[in-house]
């Protein structure tokens, strides 16, 4: 049984008291406790510190939205992986596709930020999906085990514990189009089956795989109840309360 996972990607949104006010709202449904799903939210990095305090004692996890592939040192701009672990974040999106599209992010990149993550224990959510184009072209597949085989090259099955997929079809993130729960659910098959054959079968069995595009509390419970979609990445709805939490019971209705 994968552990569903309801994962908040922020993106450059909230001020200092936005942010604390949201996380807090959420952490209140996220006693230490529950077991049922993981809930983890991603807000701006320099946000971080004040969303691990409202999230204190709670079970919500709180992760970075990208992080530096190298150490501590003379990168201006750049935040180390370690001091993400060090303000007590527990994962980081790595290869979200705005990354890709608007700074240059390739999968050699992705993969280098990875195992960076991964020694600095983080736990990285990787993401990959299609342009529309590819989509149209009949090339999801390739497209989404190239990614895959890109991003995750070098590692090994015990590395994996700590990674989890985002499948994140471009053409679906923040256009209000969403994947029909065949498709998406067509893709995560792809991805699981790719995860077999490179890694093996309990790999492929234990790893989440999340969908992410467009996901509001009206499409989340069809999303979710894909046999292979194991969770969810949500960029704008998870900005509000009143729509992140529906989709947080829409993922724990899929374990009840
Ligand atoms: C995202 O940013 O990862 C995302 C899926 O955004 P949205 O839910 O707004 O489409």
């Amino acid at each position: 049984m994968r552990r569903p996972i309801l994962a908040g990607n922020w993106k450059m949104n909230t001020c200092r008291e936005s942010a604390g006010s949201l996380a807090a709202a959420i952490a209140e449904q996220v006693p230490a406790s529950r077991d049922d799903v993981e809930v983890i939210v991603c807000p701006p990095a320099v946000y971080l510190d004040s969303v691990l305090s409202a999230a204190s004692g709670s079970g919500l996890q709180v992760g970075g939205q990208n992080a530096s592939d190298q150490d501590p040192g003379a990168f201006t701009g750049e935040t180390a992986c370690t001091m993400l672990t060090d303000l007590g974040c527990s994962h980081v999106i790595l290869g979200h596709s705005e990354r890709r599209q608007f700074y240059g992010e390739c999968d050699g990149v992705v993969n280098s930020k990875t195992k960076k993550a991964l020694a600095s224990g983080l736990k990285a959510i990787v993401c990959v999906g299609e342009l529309l184009e590819q989509r149209e072209a009949g090339e999801t597949q390739a497209v989404l085990e190239s990614q895959m085989t890109g991003s995750l090259a070098d590692l090994s099955a015990d590395d994996m514990t700590s990674v989890v997929i985002a499948y994140e079809p471009v053409w679906a993130i923040g256009t209000g189009k969403v994947a029909t729960n065949e498709q998406a659910e067509e893709a995560h098959v792809c991805l699981r089956t790719w995860l077999e054959g490179r890694f093996n079968s309990d790999v492929a069995a234990a790893t989440r795989i999340l969908y992410g595009g467009s996901v509001k509390p009206d499409n989340a419970a069809g999303l979710l109840s894909q046999a292979n979609v194991d969770g969810a990445l949500v960029g704008g709805a998870s900005l509000k309360p009143e729509l992140f939490i529906p989709i947080i019971d829409a993922g724990a209705a899929t374990v009840a």
